[in-house]
């Protein structure tokens, strides 16, 4: 991570540039954000820039040694905190220093905490900054560093530190080690102790600007029709891992929508041999995904009812949708929707108490195929 990979940013990243250039670099500061805004990748660049050699005005050089262990995240004097969950063999965060790895490849160093749970799946147990961190931190900032000049400490979601081991961290604060930062990073500013914010130098992120996130998205995924790119970094306000979530639930959306094609037709054609077939995919989704296909398919009807209500031009939605909507209206209309809405309801229901999802799917087919045989038989 380096500044050329954060997104936008651009200010805050000329003063710490500036810091750097002008030999006034604070030992401790605080960047607080909000979710997907991009500290912990910015924090990441800026250790990475201290401790090159050979950097430039812009960025650090990217390919000396230094360069190359921060590129991966293993540099040994970069130093990572951040919350864990107490186990029987593990508790400070060296102890999930693999899993943390992997979160930062993955979600290329913008992600929260609800990531790192799901990462760590910890059966709920509270995840913290433990008082034993702030001891192995004291302990280990004693010797000296290792390749650089400089020892990194970079703290992650440090509103999440146990009261015990704030005193602590103050300690070390207000007698910092030579040559050692401590880049603390928030995603809750009002929730650190104002004892924490009085001995630290504060940059609040702003929001990633639009410009920055378009271009992005689209060297990210560069088959993503422009106005969906719009759509999405309209609604993502300035987090970039917002708008990679929306992304992600848009792509689900389509599977869900071609599914939902298929399972019509094979409902029109009365094909109880291929609803069998369909409802045995449909049980290999995950709980959740089922649910949430259901959930779709409910959003589907509501469609169906602002197109016979107000006409085509009032559903707002991809083209693909619109145009099942039109060809399969004569099915599904304003005197029908409701007997569809509630055998949704009651699937969704019926999944979350653990309803044998085979057995329901194809209930429901059966269901469709008569009530399609009713229409087919009106006409
Ligand atoms: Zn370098």
């Amino acid at each position: 991570m380096f500044f050329k990979d954060v997104v936008g940013q651009e200010e805050i990243k000329n003063r710490l540039r500036n810091s750097v250039k002008e030999q006034r670099v604070s030992h401790a500061q605080l960047f607080s954000e909000n979710e997907g805004y991009g500290a912990l990748a910015l924090a990441i660049a800026y250790a990475a820039y201290i401790n090159c050699p050979n950097r430039t005005e812009e960025d650090a050089c990217g390919v000396c040694p230094s360069c190359v262990k921060f590129k991966k995240y293993m540099h040994p004097d970069l130093y990572f905190v951040y919350p864990t969950v107490k186990a029987e063999d593990k508790r400070i965060s060296k102890d999930y220093f693999k899993d943390w790895l992997a979160l930062l490849e993955e979600s290329d160093c913008y992600c929260n905490l609800a990531d790192w749970v799901e990462k760590l799946n910890t059966n709920n147990k509270q995840t913290m900054i433990y008082v034993e961190e702030a001891d192995h931190i004291l302990k280990t900032m004693n010797y000296k560093s290792y390749e650089s000049e400089y020892k990194i400490v970079i703290i992650w979601l440090v509103e999440k530190m146990q009261h015990q081991a704030a005193p602590k961290l103050l300690k070390i604060l207000e007698e910092p080690p030579e040559k050692t930062l401590f880049l603390l990073i928030t995603q809750s500013q009002e929730e650190i102790l104002s004892t924490i914010k009085s001995r630290t130098q504060g940059f609040r992120l702003p929001p990633i600007d639009m410009e920055s996130l378009t271009a992005d998205i689209k060297s990210n995924f560069g088959d993503l029709p422009n106005d969906k790119i719009a759509r999405i970094v309209n609604l993502s306000e300035g987090s970039r891992s917002k708008a990679y979530k929306l992304i992600e639930y848009d792509e689900e959306e389509k599977d869900y929508f071609n599914m939902f094609v298929k399972w019509m037709r094979i409902c029109y054609l009365a094909d109880f041999q291929k609803a069998i077939t369909l409802s045995e995919d449909f049980s290999k989704m995950g709980r959740e995904q089922q649910k949430d296909f259901f959930s779709y398919a409910l959003q589907l009807l509501h469609f169906f009812v602002q197109f016979h209500s107000q006409g085509a031009s009032s559903v707002k939605t991809e083209e693909e949708e619109l145009s099942f909507i039109e060809k399969f209206s004569s099915y599904i209309h304003l005197q029908n929707v409701a007997i569809y809405a509630e055998a949704f309801e009651e699937a969704i229901f019926h999944l979350e108490r653990n309803a044998n999802s085979t057995i329901l799917f194809t209930d429901i087919s059966a269901k469709i195929m008569a009530w399609i045989h009713k229409e087919k038989r009106g006409k």
